[in-house]
Order: structure tokens, then C-alpha cells, then sequence
């Protein structure tokens, strides 16, 4: 089966075995589009399918259940129709798999934790909710798996309505979180408010009017007033606003305090028509994420029902022993009071203990995959005698010693009989592919295969010609270790292979047969890799680059081609030490935190928008000169939200206005991988000479021409971005410059970028995110359970850190979870572990 249909595949079946609560991916079926689209078009999936596919899923979350499975099983007949060979999936209707819930002594479910349940009792209604039962008469916890239907109240129309919120079940309500709260006990006073201030002030409209700038873009301002003063709010691009804004009736209004022309404002704030009663209750009040057709008074009504007859009923999983060694609140409490906190001190409490799960809970995950993974055993391979001296000799440079040491490492994993699980981190540059080529080539001197696996054809390509040159050259004479220079090269280039989308039918039969006979020891290429067809004679040696391009199954695909190998996975973003630990717990880490020698530095300047034209004069002159270069965008198209600048429109004014002599070249994420690889191809054979691109721009190609980097918008980047882009240009040896520019002369903003000027060393830069950004920025791209976390995000790098020590220390003390006093979180990691298992590399 083509991976990406071997995904759909695995996606549907989950999801029929789940009830069809749109819950086989976190946040729903459609979220996987994105990323799949392209996988398929990788795939060949025909573009017809590949539509159909889009458009059932995107209307899937809407359906009411009962369709749900008509949907999936008619797509998934297509599907099979038009690839023969795919395997049929049993969809069956939502009646059976809803009574699974409901009848008691169901014979076979399909998750082991589900047991089947009476339907529970009907939740008390709020007024007589305050006789809270007691902790010792705990509610059966599959009765939150009970569909919201059962509430009074909530009928097939607000089931349908929640759906679209992710909430399906009691249980989900439960977990609904606040997104903010509005503490109407300190509410400032308009007159009070000063700039900068993320705040919420209660308020009056005093007069909305609307302005259409041209025909696109629209500005609504009100004005709101409190009795104490009067503030004004900007809305850019949401005409609509101007009716719904109510003159005279009273509104929250939350955001940031900004400044225009000398007065405090608010832009594009979120407004929320004012319930009768809130203004008085001096409380603090939770602020849920809403969708059409319900209010936040009904939510909150519907919410606190569930929370007061089900959150004190939660049983802790967390043994006491750790919550008093931790000092955390019970669950029950903590739930109760995120939703609905009696204090600042009970919130910051609750809040402290979900996010100290959510770590805790992520790093027994991380710990016991590399516990299972140590268990198992894997071929042992050491250098012969001189080897190593031999290799390196070849080598057209000297080692550093950080990549030294990173093959010593990896040479220890290679002779514990034990596979290596390991990352290699290095900032761009660093020198990882040359550590990856020297251990690839003496796993082919000991007659086994390495399969190296890149992101795009292009990458895997560029590898391709490096390990070429570096594996089967035999060294000059006069290079610098002249006593060896009779030396044999290590590899003979036959033995070298390049597999990709693009490789030519008969060339790739001759390649498979080539490899199946164990011919070809190295084979390099893109995901065309994990494809059925290709088999391999005895692989034991995996590369991953760019591991964060890589879903987990395409990684587990990989390595089922061989019987255990030893992994290596590579990655060029930084990753503070201290978080690297959390976020690849599972993984031993080598760390490449020296760069070769006679790396010039990019000289790197802050710009402001209004000296842009002294930026595309340096631009022309350089490209003049036979160089090149990229302009970054935040984004793609121009947005209602956002007033940023953007690559589709300003690639076409660059090239009609600006550079009406050169090819501009646009490159964004909604192209597909082909249309990527061809523009990419183009900038680096010098067809075009300047790149105009958003994020998605490609990290590790070497384009040697091109020496300017500008990266407008910069303050929307992390700072560990910005010098990921920074990192595509000076590979070549002319020197090269990097300009930032800000979207307005903001000072703040400016004082940290000013720190990219400073400094050319990812990791110092990534520590400074840290500090200022928080972990969100490092967090999210590799693991579910961290893209899931509500909580531990924005708390900090010390409760990180407190729930990873703790974990560790439970985990030794207990790594199958047999104490008896553990088996509730045994039994809750189990779950975990079938909704999202681990992303193992
Ligand atoms: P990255 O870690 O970003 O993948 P590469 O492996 O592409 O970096 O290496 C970047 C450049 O540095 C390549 O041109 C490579 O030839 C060169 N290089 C790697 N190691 C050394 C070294 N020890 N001395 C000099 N140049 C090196
Ligand atoms: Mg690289």
C-alpha cells in the first residue's frame, strides 16, 4: 500500500473502532490534510481522489454521527476501486458502536480500557449540585466516555454544535478548559490603563463607525467608555463588525493596550457582548472557545453542571506519595478550580497541577518506549583495526572535535548490542552529513545496508553527491595526512544508490534487485524509501534527516524494513539542553556545538520598513554580481486578521516594480512537494535570482550564490527561526549579509532581535527564546502529547524540568509499573499509549 493511503487506512480504522467521534487525530480527521495532500501527491495518488479525500473529510466533523461511518465506508470503497490491492475495513454503523458504551458485557471491544458500562446516571441539576458528593463513592470513569446527549438538555442539535468544538463526550466537556479568564473582581478603570497592558475593561459603546480604505480593506472603530475615560478599538478587515457592534450596550473587551498617534487603543481586541449579572459577580470568570450558535452563558451553564456532579468524583491516578513529594492539588480539585476558581492562588494552583501531568504523564511515555527499546537486541559492529584512521584520511577536512566525538558515540551504540536510538543536533552547517557518512560507510564494510532517509528529492540528492565525494575519493597526495596517501577509497560508487519519485522505472527495477542482493550498501533518497517494493538485504543502519519533516509512521515504516537497526536521526533546529531532554527523552542526544573552521559570520542588520529601498538596492547590486538571494514572509496570502505583509502579493510587485530585470521566484506552502522541489531547482542552477518565500523555504540546501538573506515580518519569527533562514546563505565563500525587518519600528521587538545581530550560535539564540517566548516555540513539533499540552506550555521551563525529575525517579523505581499502588496510572498511561503512541524517533 502507497504510505499515504496506508495512513488514511489506519486513520479510518481507528476511527471506526472509536465510535466515530472524530477523534483517530488530535483535533479531528481534517488536520491531517495539509501534511497528507502532499504526501499523496508524493504518493502518485491520483488528484481526483485526492480531492475526494479533502472534501469528505473537511465535511466529516459536521456530519452527525450516525453518517459518519456512511461517509468513511463509501470513501474508502473508492478508494480500493482504484488500488486494488487495498484492504477492506469493516465500518460498522454507529448504533453498534454506540451501544458498545451502553450495554454491559459487550463481548469484544476494541480498546482493552474501554470497558462497557450502564449509562450513567442523570447528572443533578445545578441547583442541587452543592451537596458535592464525597471522593469515597467514585463515578465509574467510563461514564465520561458517555455521550453529551445524555445531559438533560442536549439534544442531536447542540451534540452537533459541540462536535464542532472537539466535544463529544462528558469527559470532553470536563476537559473543555478555559482559554482565558476575566477576573471581574479587578477590572481596571479605562483611565487607568497604560500601554502595553494585556487587560480586559468593561465598557459602553459609545459609537461604532465603518471606513472602507479600497475596496478590500475595511476599518471598524468604536469607542468605548466606562465613566472614567474613553478608549478606542481598531478592526481591521471585519466589515461585519459595524453591525453587530451594538451603540449603548455594554461589552468586555480583552486584548493588548497599543498606541496610535499618541493614544492608547486597542487593535482587532476580542469583544464580547456583557451578560446581565457578570458585571456584579466578583468573581473570576472562565472564558470558553465558543463556535456559532451557542453563547458563553450557556456553555458555562452546561459546563458547570458537568464539573460539579463528575469533578469531584475523579480518581486521582497520581499516587499521593508523588503528589506530596511534587506538591501538587488533587485532580478533582484542580479540574474544579481551572474551571471555576475561587481565587488567583487556587487557580495558579490547579492550573500548575494539569500541567505538571501533562509533562509527567508525556515523560513516563518517552521513558518506558526507550525502556522497551533498550529490551530489545540488535547486531554488533566495530570499526576493524585502523578503519577509523583510514576514513578519516579520506576526508577532505579534519574532523571537529564535537563531530568527532558524535561518531565515537554513535560507535559505543553500534557495539552494545543494544539498537541506537540516537539524535544528532547540530545548528545548520555544523557538519552532521559528513558523521552520518563515515558511520554508513562502516556499516557497508561489515556487509550490511544504510538506508538515509531526507525530506525532499532535492535534499536526498544533495546527499547523495556528498557521500559520493566524501566515501569514494581517494585523497591527494599533498592533503594533509600525507602518509596515508596511498589509501584505497572506503567505497566502491556502485555500492552508493540514489532512490527518489523521480527515478526512472527501469533504472529504480535494476536498484531493487541491486539492494535485495545486498549489492548496494547505502541507498540514499525521500520517503520513496519506505515503499512496498523496496527490500533490502540486511539493513541495519537508519539516517533520518530533517527528523521533524517525518510523521512516525513513515520513521516505523523505515525501520521495518530491517530487524531492530540502529537509528539516527538528525535535526538543525536548537533545542535547549534542558528541554532536549524532555522533548527526546527517549532518544540519546549528540550535540554538534562547534563549527568547522573559517565559517565567516553572517554580518546580520536590523532594517526598518522605511529604508526597505536601501535594501533592494543591495539586493540589485549583489544579484548584479552574479549572486543571489531570498526575501522571507510570514505568510502566504494576505490576511483578515493579521496586517502583515505577504509572499504571493509581494513576489508579484517585486518582480513588476522592483526587479523588473531579474526572475523572482515564489516558493509557499500550499505548493505541492514537485512544484517546491522545481522552484528550489531553479533558484539553485541560477535560473532565478531572487527567492521569494515563506517559512517553508528548505532547510539544508546548499545554494553557494546566494548572499542575502531578508526576512520581513521578522518579529513574528522565533529567534531559533530567524537563524534557520540566516542559515541559508554564506555556505558558499563570499561573505554575506542577513537583514531583519521588523513590521513597525516597535522598540521591544527591535531589543530582541538586536540579539540575532549579536550573536551567530543557534543554541545561544534558542536559550534567549526560551527565556523570553517560553518552550511553545520548541514544543508541538514533535510529539502529540506536547502539540496536545492546554497547560504546560506556557508554564515554565522549571515545572519542565520538576516533572521530568520526577517522572525519572518514579519510573526507576517502578519502570513496568507493577506496584500495586500504581496500577491507576498504569492504567491511564495505557490509554494514552493507544490514543498516541510515542513518536519514537
Ligand atoms: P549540516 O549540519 O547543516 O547538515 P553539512 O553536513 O551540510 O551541515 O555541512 C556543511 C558544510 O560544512 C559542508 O559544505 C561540509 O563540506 C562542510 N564541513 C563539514 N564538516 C567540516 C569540517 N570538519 N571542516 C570543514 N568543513 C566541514
Ligand atoms: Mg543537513
Amino acid at each position: 500500500m502507497k504510505p499515504s493511503i496506508q495512513k488514511l487506512y489506519n486513520i479510518f480504522k481507528i476511527e471506526a473502532e472509536n465510535q466515530y467521534f472524530n477523534r483517530a487525530v488530535i483535533g479531528g480527521l481534517p488536520r491531517i490534510l495539509d501534511k497528507w495532500v502532499s504526501e499523496a501527491r508524493e504518493d502518485a495518488v491520483p488528484e481526483a481522489l485526492i480531492q475526494l479525500v479533502q472534501t469528505t473529510l473537511r465535511k466529516y466533523p459536521h456530519l452527525p454521527i450516525e453518517e459518519r461511518s456512511v461517509s468513511l465506508s463509501h470513501l474508502w470503497d473508492n478508494i480500493r476501486t482504484q488500488f486494488d490491492t487495498t484492504t477492506p475495513i469493516t465500518f460498522p454503523g454507529p448504533e453498534a458502536t454506540l451501544k458498545e458504551v451502553s450495554t454491559p458485557s459487550q463481548p469484544k471491544t476494541p480498546r482493552p480500557a474501554r470497558k462497557s458500562t450502564p449509562p450513567p446516571k442523570k447528572p443533578a441539576a445545578p441547583a442541587s449540585a452543592h451537596n458535592i458528593p464525597t471522593v469515597d463513592q467514585p463515578v465509574d470513569q467510563n461514564a465520561l466516555n458517555a455521550p453529551i446527549r445524555v445531559l438533560p438538555g442536549i439534544g442531536q442539535k447542540y451534540a452537533n454544535v459541540l462536535s464542532r468544538l472537539g466535544i463529544y463526550t462528558l469527559g470532553d466537556l470536563l476537559y473543555f478548559f478555559p482559554r482565558r479568564y476575566d477576573d471581574y473582581s479587578h477590572i481596571p478603570a479605562i483611565r487607568d490603563l497604560h500601554y502595553g497592558q494585556e487587560v480586559t475593561v468593561l465598557g459602553i459603546l459609545q459609537s461604532v463607525t465603518l471606513r472602507r480604505t479600497d475596496g478590500r480593506r475595511s476599518i471598524v472603530e468604536a469607542i468605548l467608555t466606562d465613566g472614567s475615560g474613553a478608549v478606542r478599538i481598531t478592526i481591521f478587515n471585519q466589515p461585519w463588525q459595524a453591525n453587530k457592534l451594538q451603540i449603548g450596550a455594554p461589552y468586555a473587551i480583552a486584548g493588548r493596550v497599543e498606541q496610535y498617534l499618541g493614544r492608547l487603543c486597542f487593535i482587532n481586541p476580542e469583544i464580547e457582548p456583557l451578560e446581565e449579572g457578570s458585571l456584579n459577580s466578583g468573581r473570576i470568570v472562565p472564558v470558553y472557545r465558543l463556535t456559532e450558535n451557542i453563547s458563553q452563558r450557556w456553555l458555562r451553564k452546561t459546563i458547570k453542571q458537568v464539573v460539579d456532579y463528575y469533578a469531584p468524583k475523579l480518581v486521582d491516578y497520581l499516587p499521593p506519595s508523588i503528589r506530596e513529594s511534587a506538591g501538587l492539588i488533587e485532580l478533582s480539585h484542580a479540574v474544579m478550580q481551572t474551571h471555576f476558581p475561587d481565587s488567583h492562588e487556587e487557580l495558579k494552583a490547579a492550573r500548575y497541577r494539569l500541567a505538571f501531568d501533562e509533562i509527567f504523564l508525556l515523560q513516563i511515555k518517552v521513558l518506558r518506549q526507550k525502556y522497551l527499546w533498550g529490551q530489545r537486541a540488535a547486531e554488533r559492529f566495530f570499526p576493524p583495526e585502523g578503519w577509523l584512521d583510514k576514513a578519516f584520511s579520506v576526508l577532505p577536512y579534519h574532523l571537529t572535535e564535537a563531530q568527532q566525538r558524535a561518531i565515537e558515540e554513535a560507535l559505543q551504540d553500534f557495539a552494545s548490542g543494544r539498537p541506537m536510538n540516537r539524535l544528532l543536533q547540530g545548528d545548520v552547517g555544523s557538519g552532521k552529513t559528513v558523521v552520518a557518512a563515515i558511520l554508513a560507510a562502516l556499516i557497508a564494510q561489515n556487509g550490511a545496508q544504510s538506508a538515509i532517509m531526507a525530506p525532499t528529492s532535492i535534499l536526498a540528492e544533495q546527499h547523495y553527491r556528498t557521500f559520493l565525494k566524501l566515501l569514494t575519493s581517494t585523497p591527494n597526495v599533498d592533503s594533509h595526512n600525507a602518509d596515508t596517501a596511498l589509501v584505497e577509497p572506503l567505497m566502491s560508487a556502485d555500492a552508493i544508490r540514489l532512490l527518489t519519485g523521480a527515478t526512472p522505472d527501469a533504472e529504480r527495477r535494476e536498484l531493487l534487485s541491486d539492494l535485495a542482493e545486498g549489492k548496494v550498501r547505502i541507498l540514499i533518497g525521500t520517503h520513496a524509501l519506505i515503499e512496498d517494493p523496496v527490500q533490502f538485504n540486511n539493513l541495519q543502519f537508519i539516517v533520518v534527516d530533517e527528523q521533524h519533516r517525518f510523521g512516525v509512521e513513515q520513521r516505523a515504516m523505515l525501520r521495518s524494513k530491517g530487524t531492530n537497526p540502529h537509528l539516527l536521526v538528525m535535526t538543525a533546529t536548537p533545542v535547549p539542553r534542558s528541554l532536549a531532554l524532555t522533548i527526546y527523552g527517549d532518544l540519546d542526544l549528540s550535540l554538534l556545538d562547534e563549527m568547522p573552521p573559517g565559517r565567516q559570520p553572517v554580518a546580520t542588520y536590523i532594517a526598518l520598513p522605511k529604508e526597505r529601498e536601501r535594501v533592494y538596492s543591495l539586493i540589485k547590486s549583489q544579484v548584479e554580481q552574479g549572486k543571489q538571494a531570498f526575501i522571507i514572509y510570514p505568510l502566504v496570502e494576505e490576511s483578515e486578521k493579521i496586517p502583515a505583509l505577504s509572499a504571493v502579493e509581494e513576489a508579484e510587485r517585486l518582480q513588476k516594480e522592483i526587479f523588473p530585470k531579474f526572475k523572482v521566484g515564489l516558493l509557499h506552502g500550499r505548493m505541492s512537494a514537485e512544484e517546491k522541489d522545481e522552484v528550489m531547482r531553479r533558484f539553485q542552477n541560477g535560473d532565478l535570482q531572487i527567492l521569494v518565500s515563506t517559512s517553508v523555504v528548505e532547510v539544508g540546501v546548499d545554494i553557494p550564490q546566494a548572499t542575502v538573506m531578508v526576512i520581513e515580518g521578522a518579529n513574528r519569527f522565533g529567534l531559533a527561526q530567524l537563524h534557520q533562514f540566516r542559515g541559508r546563505v554564506g555556505r558558499g565563500n563570499d561573505p554575506a549579509t542577513c537583514i531583519l525587518i521588523p513590521q513597525t519600528a516597535d522598540e521591544a521587538e527591535n531589543e530582541r532581535l538586536m540579539v540575532m545581530t549579536r550573536t551567530q550560535n543557534g543554541f545561544e539564540l534558542a536559550e534567549f527564546d526560551l527565556q523570553q517566548r517560553g518552550p511553545g516555540d520548541f514544543l508541538g513539533k514533535r510529539q502529540s502529547g506536547f502539540a496536545q499540552a492546554q497547560f504546560a506550555s506556557f508554564t515554565n521551563l522549571h515545572l519542565i524540568e520538576h516533572a521530568r525529575q520526577v517522572a525519572l525517579k518514579f519510573f526507576e523505581s517502578d519502570p513496568r509499573l507493577e506496584n500495586p499502588q500504581h496500577q491507576l496510572l498504569a492504567k491511564k498511561i495505557e490509554l494514552l499509549w493507544q490514543e498516541s503512541p510515542v513518536d519514537i524517533s
